[in-house]
């Protein structure tokens, strides 16, 4: 069964922005930029109310009106003290922009300040990192391979104190099974169990491909010391002496898992939009084939393009098309669901990879996303708005039943989408 699928922004699942304003005008359109974004903008008439609407509400950040204009501004900046309270995080909006008001703003704990018209690609970028720290990230996954029980019951308890899951092995001849069970991002090894020697472990783990990865840290005794070189020679990524402080282990542990997490995103992510880059893509589209083959699922393949984008550039400048870029990124990760894979698959070309869907079911989802990217308005400068368009090419599996092929017609039906007028999107023929 598939989940239920979002089509367009519902107020039910979209992230709660208040505005306090006395401009409708402005509320409306930053309402409707917002939502775009799986934002949903809900108007305060006045900050003395603010308080008490906010006590049982869940949001990213409100956004405070304080412009000059008396029709619009809720008050004078100064007057509005109570606010400096408010847990949520304060964006300041002004239509003037004065060295004043921007210290009023950050005296009163402004974490942004936009003057109006409001870009919305940095208003976006600005929510989406506030967004971000509030939500919870997946708690490192740490193997502990010891073959005395309160030893690892001492260091599980460490790594739990400082939010990282973990898992047990006793049994160190029952070492891949749990790998491949709790797919482990870092793992400990102690480096002389009962029968079998840590190093010994190491290296029937670096002898699999997939685990190449995964740092090992060796746990040893004074006495072992001799190990040290055959350890780091083996594959083991560092050494601690037993007894282990809590806090080295920790601080070992953690910049080894940083370290890693870095190191993945530049291999498989694109740096500007964060996007699987075209070969982390292209890796995992071959495993979502063998996948879709095995359970008898159905998928579908969507090809982006952005339309006319050379002009883009040439009339506003690379940076205002980076932005674009940015921009389509993110409301793709937005709106599409967590279980659905986005890639950015070269320049001005993007995929995403809808599980459990079909080609109309696909077309409803993107075809939505089209139409909110092209209500999108990019400033260039404060004065020119400008929007953007996308035509699309939607392959399926089985119909197309290998990646090759999926790639392939979507290109083709992208080519037709393109011929046809662009800012559309085609189903391939098959
Ligand atoms: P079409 O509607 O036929 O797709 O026209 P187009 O202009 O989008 O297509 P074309 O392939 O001729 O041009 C793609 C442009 O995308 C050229 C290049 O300058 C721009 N581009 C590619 N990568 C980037 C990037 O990372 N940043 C920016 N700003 N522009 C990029
Ligand atoms: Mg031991
Ligand atoms: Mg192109
Ligand atoms: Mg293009």
């Amino acid at each position: 069964m598939s989940a239920p699928r979002q089509l367009g922004y519902e107020k039910s699942t979209a992230k709660l922005i208040y505005l306090i304003t006395n401009d409708l005008h402005f509320f409306s359109f930053i309402s409707e930029q917002l939502s775009h974004f799986g934002y949903y903008v809900q108007e305060v008439r006045g900050y003395k109310k603010f308080s008490t609407v906010t006590a049982s509400h869940r949001s990213v950040a409100v956004l405070i009106d304080v412009s000059k204009d008396k029709n619009s501004s809720i008050a004078e900046i100064d007057d509005i003290e109570e606010l400096t309270e408010t847990p949520i995080p304060k964006i300041f909006i002004s239509d003037s922009d004065t060295q004043d008001i921007r210290l009023a703003s950050i005296r009163m704990g402004g974490v942004a300040f936009f003057t109006k018209p409001v870009n919305i690609v940095a208003l976006i970028a600005k929510l989406d990192t506030l967004d971000s720290q509030s939500s919870i990230p997946q708690p490192y996954r740490v193997l502990i391979i010891e073959d005395q029980q309160p030893v690892a019951k001492y260091y599980q308890m460490i790594l739990k104190m400082s939010g990282m899951e973990s898992h047990i092995v006793f049994d160190p001849h029952m070492v891949l099974e749990h790998i491949r069970e709790f797919h482990p991002d870092l793992i400990l090894i102690d480096a002389a169990m009962h029968g079998i020697n840590g190093a010994d472990i190491a290296r029937i783990i670096r002898q699999i491909d997939e685990y190449i990865g995964i740092p090992i840290i060796f746990l040893s005794n004074d006495d072992d010391f001799g190990k040290r070189i055959e350890a780091l020679d083996l594959g083991g990524d560092d050494f601690l002496l037993k007894p282990i402080k809590a806090s080295h282990l920790i601080a070992v542990v953690r910049s080894r898992l940083e370290r890693l997490k870095t190191l993945r995103s530049y291999m498989f992510r694109d740096s500007l939009t964060n996007l699987l880059n075209h070969t982390a893509f292209r890796s995992v589209l071959a495993k979502e084939v063998e996948r879709a083959a095995r359970s008898n699922n159905v998928f579908a393949l969507a090809m982006m393009d952005l339309d006319y984008f050379k002009k883009v550039n040439d009339t506003h400048g690379h940076a205002a098309g980076d932005s674009v870029l940015k921009s389509l990124a993110r409301l793709l990760i937005q709106r599409l669901r967590k279980s659905d894979i986005i890639g950015r698959y070269g320049g001005e070309e993007f995929v995403a990879l809808l599980p459990d869907c079909n080609a109309e079911q696909a077309f409803q989802i993107v075809d939505n996303i089209r139409k909110s990217f092209s209500e999108i308005e990019f400033y260039h400068s404060e004065k020119s708005a400008f929007s953007v368009t996308f035509s699309c090419g939607i392959s399926t599996y089985p119909e197309s039943p290998n990646a090759k092929l999926l790639s392939d017609t979507a290109d083709q039906a992208l080519y037709v989408a393109k011929a046809n007028g662009r800012n559309q999107i085609q189903l391939a023929k098959t």
